[in-house]
């Protein structure tokens, strides 16, 4: 017998609690949710028109907190007070970041080398779960805000390469955000829930998940069947994305200025950033792009920028090759690429891709949204309303027991 909740003050019958999947991104973040009529996923929309918000979070004089749209132009005014990336800063240590110290134009502590990060604004020291915590409480109050409902579950979506740590800064974060993190799954995962596969129990199906973000590169193979899910093998790198496309533009520009270095004014070093991601993006649909910078008149072609970024694509292929070398599979063996991630828009990451696997690759889902997706349909299964469907998971990294002088003896290997 079937049991039905009545609001006893309103009368109202009651509503099963809404479970909403999150993509906390380096560069943007959303939330997306089964629309109770479609039974579709769809990503949440302000009434601007936008699903999408920069994990940007800006503090001012007064200890004021924005975080999204509003937070982003300050990247450029007021960038020592602006946290943009916190994503990669999730479950590292000092030691972990500091070669890529440069690309942060907020100040990284690092008097304790070994500890987890912490970011200092003003006289105030933020770790990187409070600061994630920041983004994930707007998403939640957007989210109330546009359905006009308490949202206290979700599940969070993580780069499948992350490791346990950062899998439960995660969490943390999630929970002091006000939210109930009934699950942290893995973006690739979530993607090609997105694209309804394994839905059919019938379907046996061997997939590459290749996702290029902002900031994470991540390609997965996952094995599809009988409705289930089975990640066979992940590989990727925490530190390479649209950001380093963005760089080698940046880069490009300031040789041609011949400016060594732009370390003093932070300014000017985050407006040479957002040109050079408006060049990126311009380019992935022409040929040509011109700007005006500092009073100089800066352009790149789209043959230079394929130049430029061969080699940090040609690096997302090696990780391709050791993930079907983990998997054991061939070439032939994959059915379906999809693409993820909205660094996947750019022409030369979609051929070169496409001509690894020998096949067109599969990017009708919005890659800025499909991993959101893919985490509302998972919320759905969790909350009871697919029961023939199963997710397996792999351990992404070795699992032991630290022995004597802090080696590890393996119980899991990897990719178990
Ligand atoms: P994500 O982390 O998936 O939200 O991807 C964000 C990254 O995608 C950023 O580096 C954006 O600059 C990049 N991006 C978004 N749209 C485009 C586009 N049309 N062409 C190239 N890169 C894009």
């Amino acid at each position: 017998m079937a049991k039905i909740g009545i609001n006893i003050a309103t009368g109202s019958l009651q509503q099963p609690e809404m479970i909403v999947g999150i993509d906390l991104g380096t560069t943007n973040s959303l939330v997306a949710m089964i629309h109770p009529e479609t039974k579709l996923p769809i990503a949440l929309k302000e009434f601007d028109g936008s699903s999408i918000v920069p994990s940007v979070v800006h503090f001012d004089a007064f200890g004021n907190v924005e975080v999204g749209a509003v937070a982003k132009p300050y990247l450029e005014t007021d960038p020592v007070n602006t946290i943009f990336s916190a994503k990669r800063l999730m479950g590292k240590s000092y030691n972990d970041i500091q070669t890529h110290q440069d690309f942060f134009a907020y100040k990284i502590i690092d008097d304790n080398k070994d500890s987890l990060v912490k970011v200092q604004v003003g006289n105030q020291f933020y770790s990187p779960i409070e600061l994630s915590s920041h983004i994930l409480t707007a998403l939640k109050n957007r989210v109330e805000h546009i359905l006009k409902t308490p949202v206290n579950k979700a599940l969070i979506t993580v780069p499948a390469y992350i490791n346990d740590t950062q899998r439960q800064a995660t969490r943390d974060a999630g929970k002091l955000a006000g939210l109930d993190v009934l699950r942290i799954i893995n973006e690739p995962t979530a993607a090609s829930l997105a694209y309804g596969l394994g839905l059919d129990p019938s379907e046996e199906k061997t997939i590459a998940v290749y996702d290029l973000g902002g900031g994470t590169f991540d390609i997965s193979i996952l094995r599809i069947s009988g409705g289930v899910f089975e990640v066979l093998s992940t590989n990727g790198d925490t530190y390479l994305g649209g950001d380093d496309l963005d760089r080698a533009i940046i880069e490009y520009w300031m040789g041609l200025m011949k400016i060594d270095s732009l370390d003093d004014t932070k300014s000017l070093k985050q407006q040479l950033r957002l040109a050079a991601e408006e060049a990126k993006i311009a380019l992935s649909n022409a040929s040509h792009f011109e700007t005006n910078f500092a009073g100089e008149k800066l352009s790149i072609t789209k043959e230079i920028f394929e130049n430029l970024i061969a080699s940090i694509v040609d690096k997302t292929m090696d990780c391709c090759a050791k993930a079907m070398k983990d998997a054991g599979l061939k070439l032939a063996d994959i059915n379906t690429v999809l693409m993820v991630g909205g660094s996947t828009r750019v022409p030369l990451v979609k051929n070169t891709v496409s001509k690894y696997f020998n096949q067109a690759v599969n990017d009708s889902v919005n890659p800025d949204e499909v991993v959101a997706l893919g985490a509302a349909v998972q919320a759905d299964i969790l909350s009871g309303n697919n029961q023939n469907m199963l997710l397996l998971d792999i351990t992404p990294l070795s699992l032991g027991i630290e022995t004597m002088g802090g080696l590890m003896d393996v119980l899991l290997p990897r990719n178990s």
